[in-house]
């Protein structure tokens, strides 16, 4: 059972994916829906009104407990910025969950370019000969990966060649992209794999 953070943002998306996976999820707005969870998706949206809606629905210190007791998490986008534990270029009130420690710029390539789509090899999960199509909306990079913190995957060319857009440490996985908006959904299947190898359930 997979929860979807659904107080803001791209949860449709998610849930399609996780049922062309035949993964079971449920909708997670209050504290009392994570009973239960094997782990949770972060969708992407508006990061900040995310962080607001958390703190405001009491959502905020049980997640920070749930990831830090080891919930396996898979954040996009917007949910990235909310899982890592440093975020530039934003709201100075703006929350972090800490779950993942990297530093992501929001809005990275909007010096470049606003939105594109990119084919990405991703370590483990799309190889060079059958790569994953990727959506960037309005999306965050990475411009520090901490220790123990795999990259999964970089933008291959283009002005932002070499931008680090997916990563992994232990049961937390991020992406700068949207890889359930362009009906690929093997990012899901390894997210949920990984669930499945973790054993976690929420209490
Ligand atoms: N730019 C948004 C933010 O900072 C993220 C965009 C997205 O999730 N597509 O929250």
């Amino acid at each position: 059972m997979i929860g979807v953070l659904a107080v803001q943002g791209g949860v449709r998306e998610h849930e399609r994916a996780l049922d062309v996976c035949g993964v079971e999820h449920r909708q997670i707005r209050r504290p009392g829906q994570l009973a239960g969870i094997n782990g949770l998706i972060l969708p992407g949206g508006e990061s900040t009104t995310i962080s607001r809606l958390l703190d405001l629905g009491g959502l905020l210190q049980p997640l920070r407990q749930a990831l830090a007791d080891g919930m396996p998490a898979f954040g996009t986008c917007a949910g990235m910025i909310l899982l890592a534990t440093e975020v530039l270029d934003t709201r100075a009130d703006a929350h972090q969950l800490g779950a993942i420690d990297i530093t992501v710029r929001r809005n990275a390539f909007g010096r470049q370019v606003d939105s594109f789509e990119a084919d990405l090899e991703v370590a483990g999960v799309a190889e060079a000969h059958a790569p994953m199509p990727a959506a960037f909306i309005r999306a965050p990079w990475v411009e520090r990966v901490g220790e123990g913190v795999e990259t999964l995957a970089t933008v291959p060319d283009g002005p932002a060649a070499g931008a680090v857009v997916a990563v992994r440490q232990g049961t937390v996985l991020a992406t700068s992209f949207h890889p359930e908006v362009t009906g690929d959904t093997r990012l899901h299947s390894y997210f949920a794999a990984l669930v499945g190898d973790t054993g976690y359930t929420h209490p």
